[in-house]
């Protein structure tokens, strides 16, 4: 079978570059190492829950949102059913050492009035770092489809961090816990994340807030059938090895299993550090190489999947944040107990009673390091250290939020799962860190036809995942050609 281009990794990016490319007539082929698509996104069922694994809400979907073009476009929107987070208050916060409580409601005005109203004295500081934020957000191409290419520089990140920006609000630590929690959402702590992409991340979601009815696995579901009625193949089990190269320019790919398969363009969705290892003869510059080895990840976590006898009425359509004390978002290197964290419901529609739990602690890697053999294999040793994890765990989420008094713990993923399950280096949740001064990958190699999508080439996320799969498609379509269809879509 000939195909004009081979995707590795069947992710978000893979998966909307498949349908992308298909939709304008190329054949296409996604091979992925893990046993089904979708490993991070897909979620899982435990006694009958439903829990999401990579997916809970997104940001920039409500009404002239800038995802909605490219939905309608794929044919997703016709799929999928969304529901918006509570607008009094998406996503909240608490001090645990206070029990003081926050809640931004959605809306870039709402939120404006909202935290005036808490912080009178910041109301003028308050203004003008919303409207930046208000008029950054989407200012990157395909997210707004006029924005000029030559204008945009996504080689490395520069600027001022989140954590300088924010010290103008030292005044009001609550505030500056409010304006820096999302930080959780992309996992680089305040004084190394660019201002720019907290405003991405958060922006979006001041903007608007919604879950999707049935979660990742809609998704991904809707995706897979979109993909199938394009006419893409998809191959699981199928670890790429090496990207081949010849005569200068991507060729196609071998597998684990010796299979070689060729294509004139080879599009890597796999994290970037993981491609030297898969480059072995591209020619490409060692510098360049050295460059992305070096690419620093974001921070790993403790994923609690819990239930409640009691139902979670405070996370019906919301999040909650919990942090220790007011002050900017930070803690990773702090004991477990002190870190902050991220609660989700286990919501399948907006509507039922929650009774399921999705927790994220911020880890670092190097706490299960010693356990970090190759393979997917877990020994004794590892197992009762996961259960004493998973008893502390619990019991600091119960300490935190007494709503969770009934909460029963039903699996736990450490940084080694999502090392596993996604290949992810180091456990890295949201992939390639974003920090300040990083080289950040481009969707355009040096090697014709060997391009880059996914989280690391924009930002973590649907958002940035399909933005990043439409920087490659329309690299290899034309992007006037491919801005212009989704215009059509506006
Ligand atoms: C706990 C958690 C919660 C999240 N919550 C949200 C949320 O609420 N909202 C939101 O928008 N985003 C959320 N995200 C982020 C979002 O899930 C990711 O940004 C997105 O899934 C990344 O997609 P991707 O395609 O770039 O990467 P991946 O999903 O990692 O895809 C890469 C694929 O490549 C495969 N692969 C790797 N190496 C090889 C190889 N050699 N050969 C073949 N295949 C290979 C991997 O198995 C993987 O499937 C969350 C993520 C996590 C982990």
């Amino acid at each position: 079978m000939a195909y004009d281009a081979i995707i590795i990794g069947a992710g978000l990016a893979g998966l909307t570059s498949a349908l992308l490319l298909a939709r304008n007539g190329r054949k296409v082929l996604v091979v992925e190492q893990h046993h089904s698509p979708a490993p991070v996104v897909s979620g899982f069922e435990r006694q009958g829950i439903y829990f999401d694994s990579g997916f809970h809400y997104a940001g920039g979907l409500g009404a002239d949102g800038p995802l909605l073009p490219m939905l309608r476009y794929l044919g997703l929107a016709d799929k999928l059913q969304l529901f918006p987070y509570d607008p009094t208050g998406f996503d909240s916060l608490r001090f645990a050492d206070s029990g003081e409580e926050y809640c931004l409601p959605v809306g870039f005005a709402n939120i404006c009035n909202y935290l005036v109203e808490k912080f009178p004295a910041a109301a003028t500081e308050i203004g003008i770092y919303l409207n930046e934020v208000a008029s950054t957000w989407r200012n990157t191409p395909y997210l707004d489809l006029d924005v000029d290419f030559a204008d945009f520089s996504m080689a490395s990140v520069h600027g001022s961090s989140l954590q300088q920006r924010l010290e103008v609000f030292s005044p009001w630590p609550q505030l500056q816990s409010l304006l820096s929690m999302h930080c959780l959402l992309y996992g680089v702590a305040p004084d190394k994340a660019p201002l720019s992409l907290n405003a991405q991340v958060a922006g979006s979601y001041y903007h608007s807030a919604h879950g999707i009815v049935g979660g990742g696995r809609q998704l991904i579901k809707a995706l897979l059938q979109l993909i199938g009625e394009a006419g893409v193949e998809l191959q699981c089990n199928a670890e790429v090895v090496s990207i081949r190269a010849e005569k200068g320019t991507a060729a196609g790919v071998r597998l684990a299993s010796g299979e070689e398969i060729f294509a004139p363009q080879v599009i890597a969705t796999v994290n970037p550090v993981l491609l030297p290892e898969l480059l072995p003869d591209a020619g490409l510059r060692p510098a360049y190489l050295k460059r992305l080895k070096k690419l620093r990840q974001t921070s790993s976590a403790y994923i609690v999947f819990g239930r409640s006898k009691q139902p979670l009425e405070f996370l019906r359509r919301r999040n909650m944040f919990v942090q220790p004390a007011a002050d900017i978002f930070s803690g990773i290197e702090s004991p477990l107990e002190q870190r902050p964290f991220y609660l989700a419901g286990a919501d399948q529609d907006g509507n039922g009673t929650v009774t399921g739990l999705i927790g994220i602690v911020p880890a670092h890697y190097s706490e299960v390091e010693s356990w970090g053999f190759a393979g997917k294999k877990r020994t004794e040793q590892y197992r009762s250290w996961k259960k004493e994890m998973t008893d502390r765990l619990v019991q600091m989420l119960r300490n935190n939020c007494p709503e969770l008094s009934q909460l029963e713990l039903l699996d736990l993923a450490t940084p080694l799962t999502l090392r596993d399950y996604s290949r992810a280096p180091q456990g890295g949740i949201y992939g390639v860190a974003r920090e300040l001064g990083q080289y950040n990958p481009l969707p355009v190699t040096r090697l014709p036809g060997l391009f880059l999508a996914g989280q690391a080439v924009t930002v973590c996320g649907l958002m940035g995942t399909m933005v990043s799969s439409c920087l490659v498609c329309g690299s290899i379509l034309g992007h006037e050609f491919l801005r212009g269809e989704l215009k059509k879509w506006s």
